[in-house]
């Protein structure tokens, strides 16, 4: 066989999916390593994709989303985001997944960089790595409050660098980007004329009445594009719905790289889309209220017991330092899954600063969660000096 391509051949498998593959080797695992909600899409989602079906929604859409979708979109952008966006600016993608992958690409050439935080979503580094695109990590730091620092990512830019991406909620640590650290983030875009990729896929997932801050809704230069997506405001994963809103000159750049990579999002899935975002949201409360009172519930076990973690401010992680134990965070999350039937993901699938850290999914059902937590603690106990 001819060689395949270098940059495939470099990629490493998602440390998250490695994880959930060994979990799965043991029947009676507690699964706190999913990153997916445990709940079904609502009945009325699924409804209208098989009405779509049956009605001829079964045929190639336009390259960036059926129009009703896209103006759908547009008015939850400026209800629930304060993003003032046209239809014309959003595209509609299999996942957020594909709006990430399709933004850096219509972003940079092979050999620029993007920024991205450590500990971050390991598809970022994955995504940038197969384009040829450098990757430098920025701290987010439990000292400051796991906040991203302008300060702190400006000595890091080069002249290579195209994008800063950020993540509020943020995967793993559940942080929410604060007004003045956004600020501070936008100026120094601003400043070094850089794009922001701003993944807010959590957005409608936030606690203690918190609420997101959109970096979009901020930008005065049109130097931002927002990413979301249906998988976890509406349980949809599987569905493959996600969307990126960008600035009115560089939309059509992601609308042009559907047509060689997916056409389009399949049509059913769209229509089930537009009833998500018409239909009633109660669906999206219910879920957020189950994952704050498991929240709470972690938090509670995990401060009796001494152990500290990241309290999350939205997403559904729990970031849990594991510094205490004689273990790294591969050895430790694998001797929790074989020794003691809990999966977790170890901290390390995120960035090198996740190596004293764990991940557990709060998207798990509430007497696994705090079973699986009771265990964790006894094990970085019974390993602690
Ligand atoms: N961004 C973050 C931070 C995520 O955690 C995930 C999924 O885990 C995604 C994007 C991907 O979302 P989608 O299912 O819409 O592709």
């Amino acid at each position: 066989m001819r060689r395949p391509s270098n940059a495939v051949a470099r990629l490493n498998r998602s440390g998250i999916r490695e994880f959930f593959d060994l979990a799965n080797r043991i029947p009676d695992a507690i699964h706190l390593e999913m990153g997916e909600p445990d709940f079904a899409t609502p009945e009325h989602i699924r409804d209208a994709a098989a009405r779509a079906a049956n009605d001829g929604y079964t045929r190639y859409t336009p390259n960036a989303g059926i129009p009703q979708l896209r103006e759908a979109i547009a008015r939850k952008l400026e209800a629930r985001n304060g993003i003032d966006a046209s239809p014309d600016q959003v595209v509609v993608t299999p996942g957020a997944i594909a709006a990430l992958y399709g933004t850096v690409m219509a972003l940079c050439d092979p050999g620029d960089e993007i920024l991205i935080s450590d500990p971050a979503w390991p598809n970022y580094a994955m995504l940038a790595g197969l384009q040829g695109v450098g990757v430098v990590r920025y701290p987010m730091l439990p000292e400051h409050r796991m906040q991203p620092k302008a300060e702190q990512i400006e000595p890091l830019i080069t002249d290579r660098t195209k994008i800063l991406l950020i993540n509020s909620p943020c995967n793993p640590t559940g942080t929410v980007i604060d007004q003045r650290h956004l600020e501070d983030l936008l100026d120094l875009a601003d400043t070094h004329n850089l794009w922001v990729l701003s993944d807010e896929v959590y957005d409608e997932i936030v606690f203690d009445s918190d609420t997101v801050k959109s970096p979009a809704a901020q930008d005065k230069a049109g130097r931002v594009v927002s990413v979301f997506s249906f998988s976890k405001t509406y349980a949809m994963t599987g569905w493959r719905v996600g969307y990126a809103v960008a600035p009115p000159e560089l939309a059509p750049y992601l609308v042009k790289i559907q047509e060689p990579v997916t056409a389009c999002v399949n049509a059913p899935a769209q229509m089930a889309a537009v009833a998500a975002l018409e239909g009633p949201q109660d669906c999206v409360t219910e879920m957020r209220d189950a994952y704050e009172k498991r929240r709470d519930g972690v938090v509670e076990i995990l401060g009796q017991a001494g152990v500290p973690f990241i309290r999350p401010a939205g997403a559904f992680y729990l970031w849990i330092n594991i510094a205490g134990s004689d273990m790294g965070s591969n050895d430790f999350a694998r001797v929790l899954l074989e020794g003691h039937h809990v999966a977790v993901t170890p901290g390390r699938a995120f960035g090198p600063a996740g190596e004293d850290f764990v991940r557990v999914s709060l998207a798990s059902k509430t007497e696994e969660l705090n079973e699986g937590t009771t265990r964790l603690v006894h094990l970085l106990h019974a390993r602690s000096g």
